[in-house]
């Protein structure tokens, strides 16, 4: 069992208007999870017991995917359910998700209902396996109200703070070690190594967006996303959609940031690699209507990092990319 503290930032209310959707998804579930296992658990075996003695995770993004790797090193077994260009907050799992979440001996995610889409599965998954949210041991200073002050919800976006990933991965290695403790001192090892490199990410991105002059700091996106990089980096953010592509962007959102341009001078703004660039286009016409001239500055990694086995396709690589593109094009 794990013993480590839990938020249940995704739990729904019996009286919330979710209830009757989270009822059939529920429903839905069990009777995949009956097909697929004859009713067996299988999460809860031990690491020893699960594929060629490696513990097998589960993950839902990508940056979070190659954290695990980081720190389990040799001794884990990695699935990634969600791969470069992604969007979480749409994300819907397949059956042979399902199947991946429930063979898994641990599965983490992001939390703070960043994978809405799978929110309730995520749930009903926790009766019988080892689930952990990577936000969970975030204090809740660190944690930023959504701008439109959604009721009991926090911005998910917190791994653009590089300090809240140090914590995050502080989180799994603690859960590794509870599940294997045998190779507790290679997980302690390898998030030390991790750690130093966190830190090193951390300098590096203060001093790149350090060198874009104070008046010209204003970071451009289509989706709410950079919150916490605007808090922890000392850059004013501003997006078309909210913190869930969920919602659409209305035409009010799309005048409201092309006044946004206009009024600070803002020469270029950000598409992101898992969001339709046709917001950020609608608010560059916008603008130009205004008699402000942008441009799109370049294409940032938002809600998951880049290709498997490229630089950007890692957490470290996928931050310090945002940091040169957003630097080379507003300084
Ligand atoms: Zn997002």
């Amino acid at each position: 069992m794990n013993t480590l503290p839990r938020f249940k930032p995704h739990a729904a209310s019996a009286g919330s208007p979710r209830y009757a959707s989270r009822f059939f998804a529920v429903a839905a579930l069990l009777l995949l999870a009956l097909a697929g296992c004859g009713g067996e658990s299988g999460g809860d075996a031990s690491a020893d017991q699960a594929g060629g003695g490696k513990v097998q995770i589960t993950t839902t993004t990508n940056f979070i995917t190659d954290t695990v790797r980081q720190i389990g090193g040799d001794h884990v077994e990695v699935t990634g359910l969600m791969g470069a260009g992604v969007d979480p907050h749409l994300y819907k799992a397949s059956a042979g998700d399902v199947k991946s979440l429930r063979d898994a001996d641990v599965i983490f995610y992001g939390g703070l209902q960043l994978e809405g889409k799978m929110a309730d599965l995520l749930d009903k998954l926790e009766e019988t396996q080892t689930t952990v949210p990577v936000t969970t041991d975030l204090p809740r200073e660190k944690l930023l109200d959504p701008p439109q002050g959604v009721a009991e919800q926090y911005d998910p976006h917190i791994w653009f703070d590089v300090e809240n990933w140090k914590t995050v991965s502080r989180t799994i290695a603690a859960t590794l070690r509870e599940k294997d403790p045998e190779n507790a001192a290679d997980y302690d090892r390898n998030l030390d190594r991790y750690l130093g490199e966190l830190d090193k990410l951390d300098a590096y991105v203060q001093k790149r967006i350090a060198e874009i002059p104070r008046d010209r700091r204003v970071l451009v996106t289509s989706h709410d996303a950079f919150e916490y990089f605007g808090r922890a980096y000392d850059i004013d953010v501003e997006a078309i959609q909210g913190i869930s592509t969920a919602a659409e962007a209305t035409t009010t959102d799309v005048r409201r940031v092309a006044k946004t341009l206009q009024d600070r001078n803002v020469k270029a703004v950000f598409v992101e690699s898992s969001v339709p660039r046709q917001t950020i286009e609608a608010v560059l016409a916008a603008a130009d209507r205004l008699g402000h001239k942008a441009r799109i500055g370049g294409e940032l990694y938002a809600d998951a990092a880049g290709n498997e086995g490229t630089p950007e396709g890692t957490y470290v690589g996928m931050v310090r990319a945002n940091a040169d593109k957003i630097a080379g094009a507003l300084k």
